[in-house]
């Protein structure tokens, strides 16, 4: 990482945190899942702005790499696809605003129809002469989005229904597939499997990040990865997956803080010596939770500063954070330390915080200076 540092003088000089986004392991990882896939398509989850990482060179990295069919949330997320690869083929996960058909299918933006009114509406569209093809979503055990198995049953039964539909995918999405004993994934793939049995001419797709690493039971004709691609934690340990985000802010000072002193809001954690406590020039307006906080009652996350790893001290504030530096006494001010990267992964600084790494990958905030490196 050192000539990451050294490369650009200049805004180094201003940079309160930088974030590099390695598109190399952003490819490496996708042809990864492609080869676990084995013969269905892979495809990519970039919603959320490519979770945090960027959009438009996500996506034109993972193109490169051979991604053809891309998965958005929302329709202006597709719209800024559509931009970046005019060949691709888009699914919107949110499905059909009311009244968007046509503008979704002019961009040949493909909504993921996941209710009755979102069928009938689309129906509609296509019996007015519209050529938009679209994906259906039918719930198999999440109740969140998708027909239920009865709706799509007698959807089924309609004549012609895929074709009337334009259906050019069938999917359902797991919802304890993390969690490979959990009796809900083995449920989830029958209810699919008797699904995809029912429109036998529309390619089918069920598995997530987590749903490939199933087994080839659960990958169908096309698998959906997001997380994986990114290089969350989840199979690092099985497949080497890379790490895509480097996140590393500067100590903007380093104060010596007596003992049984407080450092930051709230007066949260004590110092048990004479401490030295670096101050960071990055906080929870850049997305780092401040629920990953220290304090005397529990620790925080940690980071990584000249080859060791150095404890959040306090709460997180705003714009800064303060860490422990009392054992590296070589960390000075205008260093700059890993808060996630290859030495610290963004997930263990999620569980930190309670949560999952796909929640600070897509809370990452634009104050970071963005490197790319690594693109085709
Ligand atoms: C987000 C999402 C994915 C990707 O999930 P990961 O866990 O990030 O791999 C796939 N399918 C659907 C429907 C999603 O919402």
């Amino acid at each position: 990482m050192n000539n990451l540092h050294q490369a650009d003088t200049s805004s180094r000089s201003i940079a309160g945190g930088r974030l590099t986004v390695d598109l190399g392991a952003l490819a490496d990882n996708w042809r990864v899942l492609a080869q676990r896939a084995g013969g269905a398509e892979t495809g990519a989850a970039v919603k959320g702005n490519a979770y945090g990482i960027g959009l438009e060179p996500a996506v034109v990295a993972l193109a490169a790499a051979g991604c053809r069919t891309f998965f958005v949330a929302l329709p202006a997320e597709g719209l800024r696809l559509r931009a970046a690869l005019p060949e691709a083929t888009i699914y919107v996960l949110n499905g059909l605003a009311e009244g968007s058909a046509h503008t979704l299918a002019d961009k040949d933006l493909r909504p993921v129809l996941g209710s009755l009114a979102e069928i009938e509406e689309w129906a509609a569209y296509r019996a007015g002469g519209g050529r938009g093809l679209a994906a259906l979503h039918v719930d198999t055990g999440m109740n969140r989005l998708g027909l239920t198995l009865d709706q799509a049953g007698a959807l089924a039964q309609l004549p012609e229904s895929a074709r009337s539909l334009g259906l050019s995918l069938v999917m359902s999405h797991l919802a304890c597939a993390d969690t490979p004993d959990h009796p809900l994934n083995a449920r989830q793939l029958g209810h699919f499997g008797a699904v995809a049995a029912l429109f036998p001419d529309v390619p089918a797709s069920l598995a997530h990040s987590a749903g490939i690493h199933l087994g080839s039971d659960y990958h169908f004709n096309l698998v959906r990865p997001g997380i994986a691609l990114y290089g969350g934690a989840f199979m690092r340990d099985e497949a080497p997956l890379r790490t895509v985000i480097t996140v590393e802010t500067r100590i903007i000072q380093v104060r010596v803080v007596p003992e049984g002193e407080t450092v930051g809001y709230g007066a949260t954690q004590t110092t048990r010596r004479t401490s030295r406590i670096g101050i960071l020039s990055t906080g929870y307006a850049d997305g780092y939770l401040r629920a990953a906080s220290s304090s005397d009652l529990r620790p925080g996350a940690s980071v990584f500063v000249h080859g060791k790893s150095a404890p959040l001290f306090g709460r997180v504030s705003m714009d800064l954070m303060a860490i422990d530096l009392t054992d590296i006494p070589d960390a000075a001010r205008g260093d700059f330390v890993e808060l996630f990267g290859p030495n610290i992964a963004i997930d263990t600084v999620a569980a930190s915080a309670g949560t999952i790494g796909y929640e600070f990958m897509t809370s990452l905030g634009d104050r970071y200076e963005r490197h790319y490196v690594g693109g085709a």
